[in-house]
């Protein structure tokens, strides 16, 4: 069994454990070091650090604290890494913890994080998962059961210095278009509630007060929430500072593509078992700003899918111009209305399609003015026909299971 170098304890503080961090800053010093070849297992809170509860509330959800997100288990330096390598990441496994069988799924308040779908549900509120091996299925949520799509949402290499700099600049611009938007336009760094893994003393304030915000995915990888990221992947990370230092956070049991509950997918603390190896100047081999990766051998075979389409014309009726958000807004929103008919409230809907293995496809973006998104339902994780037919929906509510998700009342 590969050595575990970063251990967390699930009723410990992350801001206790220096092999945590939560921001990115090119000075974090290195966590723990390997070598190219190497394979090793790292423990992960879940990204919050466990604000959220396994209960039927959602008041932890309406007041989570978002500058301490993401808990990031890292940074991992890999012996002789150099700027302008490849470093090539094979995801070998990830697992639950035996004490912690469960995830959890919610909508940020619209005052406190919002969302994709934020002007629908501005409240907060949250799904509970139960795993079950490789199945999930949630007290929250009756009638469907899927297998997880594991993988990380968060994995990526400290940027440099100048990467950094262009983070901070490019962000702020953004946000000073309309500083007083809720939710925000981006979140800035933020020095209160830095945890900066080994730093200490005034080193650690300098960096907390510039270390760029978890919450984006960037050029170095990140926050992506890709689902097929999943265990049997290899990516391929750009390299920007000595020795690489790749963390990695934000575990998810399965996902629908856009993640768009925001709080987030089924969340998880758990572990992940990595192997590293280094292509010498391969960013430049191969032109490479972002990463790469090619995905796994592995991965639930759902066929059938119910496929809703989205075009880029708002909920008031107004014409956007090959907005592919708006399609997919409406798309997912399409959707929602359709699993009502079953008898799903539009909450459990919503979280439903943020948590399975939904996918999520740009299908047009040439035939002016409108852009067209689909989202594909996978049908076999419902437990009854959710297809047309000429007899009509067969609601949930007949079946006597239409419990609510939980309120922040
Ligand atoms: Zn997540």
């Amino acid at each position: 069994m590969a050595e575990t170098i970063i251990k967390i304890d699930l009723n410990q503080s992350p801001y206790e454990n220096e092999q945590i961090h939560n921001r990115w800053h090119p000075d974090i010093p290195m966590a723990s070091m390997v070598k190219p070849g190497d394979d090793f297992i790292i423990e992960c809170h879940d990204w919050t650090g466990g604000q959220i509860h396994n209960d039927d509330n959602a008041d932890d959800v309406r007041d989570v604290d978002l500058t301490q997100v993401h808990f990031l288990s890292g940074p991992v330096g890999i012996e002789g890494a150099e700027p302008g390598d490849l470093l090539v990441v094979d995801i070998l496994d990830i697992g639950t913890f035996e004490e912690s069988q469960w995830g959890f799924n919610g909508f940020f308040s619209k005052q406190n994080g919002g969302g994709f779908l934020t002007e629908h549900f501005p409240e907060a509120q949250k799904s509970i998962w139960d795993f079950n091996g490789m199945f999930t299925k949630s007290r929250h949520i009756p009638g469907v059961e899927f297998a997880g799509l594991i993988h990380p949402g968060l994995i990526g290499c400290l940027p440099s210095k100048e990467m950094l700099a262009d983070w901070n600049k490019r962000e702020k611009e953004l946000y000073d278009t309309e500083p007083d938007r809720i939710p925000q336009l981006a979140a800035l760094p933020f020095a209160d509630t830095a945890h900066m893994g080994k730093l200490t003393g005034t080193a650690k304030q300098q960096a907390a007060a510039e270390g760029a915000r978890t919450v984006p995915p960037r050029e170095h990888g990140g926050n992506c929430d890709i689902k097929d990221l999943s265990r049997g992947s290899t990516i391929y990370f750009p390299v920007y500072v000595k020795d690489g230092g790749l963390s990695v956070g934000d575990l998810h049991f399965s996902q629908g593509d856009g993640e768009i509950t925001f709080c987030g997918a089924i969340e998880m603390a758990g572990w992940i078992h990595l192997r590293v190896n280094l292509i010498k100047g391969g960013m430049e081999k191969y032109a490479i700003k972002n990463p790469i990766f090619k995905p796994s051998p592995m991965a639930p075979k759902y066929d059938d899918y119910l496929i809703f389409e989205g075009i880029s014309v708002d909920e008031q009726g107004k014409q956007h111009y090959l907005d592919v958000h708006v399609a997919y807004r409406q798309a997912v929103l399409n959707a929602i209305e359709y699993l009502k008919k079953f008898g799903y409230t539009g909450a459990q809907a919503y979280s439903l399609l943020g948590c399975a293995p939904v996918q999520g496809h740009i299908s047009g973006v040439v035939d002016i003015p409108n852009a067209c998104a689909t989202l594909w339902l996978p049908t076999d994780i419902f437990d009854i026909d959710v297809k047309p037919n000429a007899n009509g929906p067969t609601t949930r509510v007949e079946q006597g299971a239409d419990l609510p998700l939980s309120k922040d009342k």
